[in-house]
Parts: structure tokens; sequence; C-alpha cells
């Protein structure tokens, strides 16, 4: 028996696209779909978007990877905008959101030990997703993906996703802590929330305690909460900032920024990448800051953010299985009360992507881009789905 030549990693839909424009994708037979979930927050600006193919052609006809033994002028570009957008000091380029992970706990734990901290810990959350290489799965609150892998990394501690309480008491009962790591918006624990007022008082702990705050903001950064990163809505600075998904488009880029003491914590030999800020992704990545970081396009993103929000909870509104729509901008949740994966092939069906989290939580991660008119396409689509669903739920 000839095995299939891709290892088993995926449950994949039985559908394969070929070209997008725009919030929309085709398939091999031109049949169109709406893209709610932008190959999971990555599409910001949609497919096919000429800034970006227009500058990638460019770059790849000079240039495409010359590696960090020479300046690379256009990361040196990207890293002053992203400094612009996000008011850190400086930035690490890697290749992926799990990788400029890594590059933060590699910071935290080199805080812990000019703290003179033997075994440095990073302060997790439940629910939390950060990654699948070993430290960041072990750094994520979910016993799926970690399980099978052990033994998982040291150096790790878990805390209840938006209980200061709990962190406090982490504090004061434990002097092992270098730095805490969460997202602002749990995006594959299931669109949590974190309270109002919650990063500023983790802000103050942080100070107190000498604790680097590490927000992972991989999903919810690159305007996605109409914000450029999400902790912009509360008034803080971390420590540490990562992104990745929207930053390039569809290129591969991540990056971990530093801000104050955490800036100066790597010299050289510490850290590195071979493929890290090459030409090609940080081309692409220009085009995502300098479209996305305008008043405008955060205005344009928490309107339509609004509006969709406002959509469901209309459409919804009598549905006893719908317990809650949430999020912020275009990082949407609606958490059902009875698991609802079978809903991505039901919509696939009928022309719209989305995703399923958490088991019972639709998630919505549309382009950046999408207009009042496709967000009324995408509700006229997914709300009679969603309302039928419980009907449905026994065959699924
Ligand atoms: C997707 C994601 C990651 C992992 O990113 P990869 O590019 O798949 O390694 C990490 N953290 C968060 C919050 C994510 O959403």
């Amino acid at each position: 028996m000839t095995l299939p030549a891709l290892m088993n990693t995926y449950g994949r839909l039985p559908v394969s696209f070929v070209r997008g424009e725009g919030v929309r994708l085709f398939d091999e037979q031109g049949k169109g779909y709406i893209d709610g979930i932008s190959g999971i927050g990555v599409n910001a600006l949609g497919h096919a978007h000429p800034g970006v193919t227009q500058a990638i052609t460019e770059q790849a006809g000079k240039l495409l990877h010359t590696s960090n033994l020479y300046n690379v002028q256009r990361q040196q570009q990207l890293a002053e905008s992203l400094r612009d957008a996000s008011g850190m000091d400086n930035v690490f380029f890697a290749n992926s959101g799990a990788e400029a992970n890594e590059a933060a706990i590699k910071l935290a734990r080199m805080h812990g030990h000019q703290r003179g901290i033997d075994i440095p810990h990073v302060v997790v959350m439940e629910q939390a997703f950060h990654g699948r290489t070993l430290a960041t799965l072990t750094a994520s609150g979910n016993r799926k993906i970690q399980a099978g892998f052990e033994p998982l990394v040291r150096g790790f501690i878990r805390a209840p996703f938006g209980d200061i309480d709990a962190l406090e008491s982490i504090a004061n009962n434990n002097d092992s802590v270098a730095a805490v790591l969460l997202e602002p918006i749990q995006g594959e624990g299931g669109l949590h929330v974190l309270p109002e007022g919650f990063l500023k008082q983790l802000r103050e702990l942080c100070d107190r305690n000498n604790w680097l705050l590490m927000l992972d903001e991989v999903q919810t950064g690159n305007g996605r909460t109409g914000k450029y990163f999400a902790y912009q809505h509360d008034g803080v600075l971390p420590d540490v900032l990562v992104t990745a998904k929207g930053l390039g488009n569809g290129l591969p880029i991540g990056a971990c920024l530093a801000h104050g003491k955490a800036a100066s914590l790597f010299h050289p030999g510490n850290h590195g990448s071979t493929f890290g800020g090459n030409p090609l992704a940080c081309a692409a990545g220009q085009v995502v800051v300098d479209t996305l970081n305008t008043e405008q396009m955060r205005n344009q993103v928490s309107e339509v953010g609004n509006y969709l929000q406002n959509g469901l909870r209309e459409r919804l509104a009598d549905a006893q299985h719908v317990v809650e729509v949430r999020g912020r901008g275009l990082m949407v949740g609606i958490e059902l009360s009875t698991p609802c994966a079978g809903l991505v092939k039901q919509a696939l069906d009928q022309g719209l992507l989305i995703n399923v989290t958490a088991e019972r939580v639709v998630r919505l991660l549309p382009p950046l881009i999408i207009s009042r008119q496709e967000v009324d396409a995408l509700l006229d689509i997914l709300c009679p789905l969603i309302l039928q669903w419980p009907a449905q739920s026994d065959a699924a």
C-alpha cells in the first residue's frame, strides 16, 4: 500500500482553490467562495492584493535572500515601520508565530537569569495557543496539542485566563517567575476576550514584580481588532510583543518586538534565523503595515467589525442555542451550546469559508478589506445555517 505523500497532520476539506480576488476564492470548477477566515487570519489585505503582488514581484526580480550575515535594507525598513506602529523599541524577525514566540520565551529566560533566578518560569494561560514547537506547545493550554509529545519543556506555570487575582497569588507565592505570556484575545482557544481593564492591572503587577509582560498578538495584531495591535485599546505597552499571521499577507514572516529592558537582552550569538526577515517576506510585510497602519483603515475595521457583530446579534437573537457573539474588530466568535464542527462543511457547500474552534465556537477572521455588502452576503449564508443547526446536529 502506498501512503499519501503528505503526512497525516490535517483533516482537510474536499476543496482546492486556484485563485483569489479580494475577499473571494475560486475553486477548480470556478465556484466562488466568500473567505470568512483568511487562511486563519493571514490574508488581511485579501487575495491578490495589487500592492502586495507588485511589491513581491519587484523584489523577486531583484533579490530573494542574502541571510542575516549582512544588512538587509527591507528588514531595517520594516523594523522601523513596526516600531512606529507599536511603540516598541526593536524587532527580531522569524518565519512564523511559533518561532516568534520562541524568541519571546528565550527573552523571558534571559531576563530571569539576569535577575538571578536559576529556573525562570513563564506564566501562561488556560486555553492558550502559542504554536506547535516543543516550547510553544508546552505554553499552549490544550492537552490535545501536547499529548504524545512528552517530555514537555520545563519552566511554565498555568493560570486561568483573565483572572488577575490568580496572577497576584502566583506572584505572592513564587519568586521564580520571569514573565507572563498571553493573547489579548484567545483565538484558537475559543475567542475569549479579556475583562475590561485587565491589561492595565497586569501591567502594574508585572512592574511590581519585575516580570516581563509578553503579548502574543500573532492573531490579534496587524489591524485585526481595529487598532494596529490589540493592547492599544488599553493604553498599555508590553515588554515583549509577538506577531505573525497577518503581517505577510501570505508570505511567511513573524516578529518578536521588545521594549525597554527587554530590548537589550539579546547579543550576537544569542538568537538567529537563516530566513528570518528575508527581503521577499519583508517586502510583503511593508505593504501590510503601510496599508493597515492608517487611521482610515483602523476605523474601517472597527466599523465593519461592529456591523458584522451587530448583524449576527440581530439575526441570531431568537436562537436559544446561540450562547454569545463576541470579539473585537474583525475577530469574531459565535459560541453555540452544542458542538458545531459540521457547520464548516455546510458553509463550504454554500460558498462560505468559516472555522470552528474549541468545538462549539464559530470563528470569523475575514480579510480586513471586507465591505458591508460582503458582510451582508456572509451573514445571508451563515445565519440560516446557524439557526437550523440544532435540528441538524444529530446528522452531522
Ligand atoms: C497561529 C498562532 C500561533 C502560531 O503561529 P504559526 O505561524 O502557526 O507558528 C501562535 N500564537 C497565536 C495566538 C496564534 O493564533
